[in-house]
């Protein structure tokens, strides 16, 4: 069977360029296209196009490239979780979470991981695949559309299942895309990209020239202790993640965070906690502490309520900006990437 073309790849030129030399339709054609693309349209959908057209383009190419397969929400704040089919039959999942400031959906950028860290659901299986950019907008498109009109995703979070640097160009695609003012004009201040430190990558997205937030997935600020739960800090050491971090901030002049899953035991000591503020000395980041979501096929255990407000209370003694995130959308939340496995597992 031949690959189908995903629509959403492509930009309004490219789209205008595509359908007009393929199918020798006219640029407005093209144009109403695109603009049904966004709207998260099928094929059939898509009311003023012919229906012969509608037809022909539906043989080869893809029009909704995530389609929400199941949708559950949080009766105590809202959240609500999707799991997406892609074409190929492959599922993801991402969560909508509702703030005063707006709502924030956090998108996956891979099926699947290959980068192994002990306490995360998404890589038990090892990678898949990658996600095309507009595999990734097709997330954003099809979650938008719940607002009926109105914009429903204000702000982006990739952190969904999948390393975003290990998909670099399909990931730098999808922030540039999605930020257009051609598309969702999301703007880039509301998109954070989080990342388990590949520091060449941290780097090379330093010169893009973009304005994303970037987060660090830190988790430990000891080498050792780090390595034990993250196999990519073999690859690259703390001090040379948090300089790639300090640089992404001195070209960007974008604030990093610090993302920190309390594991009970394991990283939620008082010398712990001494380690992350001498790491983080004279940076301008934020820390963003969450209890681990216990991971059913994971030893490893959450901190308690009572040790995670104390680890806080050590870093702000110590000076350092920081926050206990609140966990969302508990009751319909197994864990991170558990409801993807739940229904895969009941076939
Ligand atoms: N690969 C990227 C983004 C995906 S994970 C990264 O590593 O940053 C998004 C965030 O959720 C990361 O900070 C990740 O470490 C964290 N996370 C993964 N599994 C978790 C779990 N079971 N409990 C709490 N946080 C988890």
């Amino acid at each position: 069977m031949e690959q189908k073309t995903i629509l959403l790849d492509c930009d309004k030129q490219q789209l205008k360029d595509y359908l007009t030399t393929k199918y020798d339709v006219k640029p407005f054609v093209a144009n109403q296209v695109f603009d049904w693309l966004y709207k998260g349209a099928d094929f059939e959908d898509m009311s003023n196009i012919s229906k012969p057209l509608r037809t022909l383009l539906a043989q080869d190419n893809v029009a909704k490239s995530a389609s929400i397969i199941k949708t559950l929400t949080s009766d105590i704040d809202g959240t609500q979780k999707m799991l997406y089919r892609l074409h190929d039959g492959n599922v993801i999942e991402g969560v909508l979470m509702k703030y005063k400031y707006g709502n924030t959906l956090c998108v996956s950028t891979q099926v699947g991981c290959r980068m192994g860290c002990k306490f995360c659901a998404s890589t038990l299986d090892g990678l898949v695949r990658n996600l095309s950019a507009g595999e990734i907008m097709g997330q954003v498109v099809a979650v938008n559309v719940l607002g009926q009109g109105k914009r429903y995703v204000d702000n982006i979070v990739l952190m969904g299942s999948g390393e975003p640097l290990d998909n670099y160009d399909n990931v730098v695609k999808f922030l540039k895309m999605v930020s257009s003012d051609q598309t969702l004009n999301i703007s880039q201040r509301n998109i954070s990209l989080s990342t388990c430190g590949l520091v060449p990558q941290m780097l090379q997205l330093a010169e893009e020239g973009l304005s994303v937030n970037l987060t660090i997935s830190l988790h430990n600020a000891r080498q050792q202790g780090r390595e034990e739960i993250m196999p990519i800090a073999k690859k690259y050491s703390v001090s040379e993640v948090m300089s790639a971090a300090r640089n992404y901030f001195q070209k960007t002049g974008r604030r990093v965070i610090i993302e920190y899953t309390l594991i009970d035991g394991n990283n939620d000591s008082y010398s712990d906690a001494l380690a992350l503020a001498n790491a983080v000395r004279n940076m301008s980041v934020h820390i963003n502490l969450i209890r681990l979501n216990p991971v059913k096929e994971r030893k490893l255990r959450a901190t308690s309520d009572t040790n995670a407000n104390k680890f806080l209370a050590y870093l702000h003694k110590l000076n350092v900006s920081a926050t206990l995130r609140r966990q969302m959308g508990v009751d319909i939340d197994g864990a991170c990437g558990q409801l993807r496995r739940n229904y895969l597992e009941q076939g």
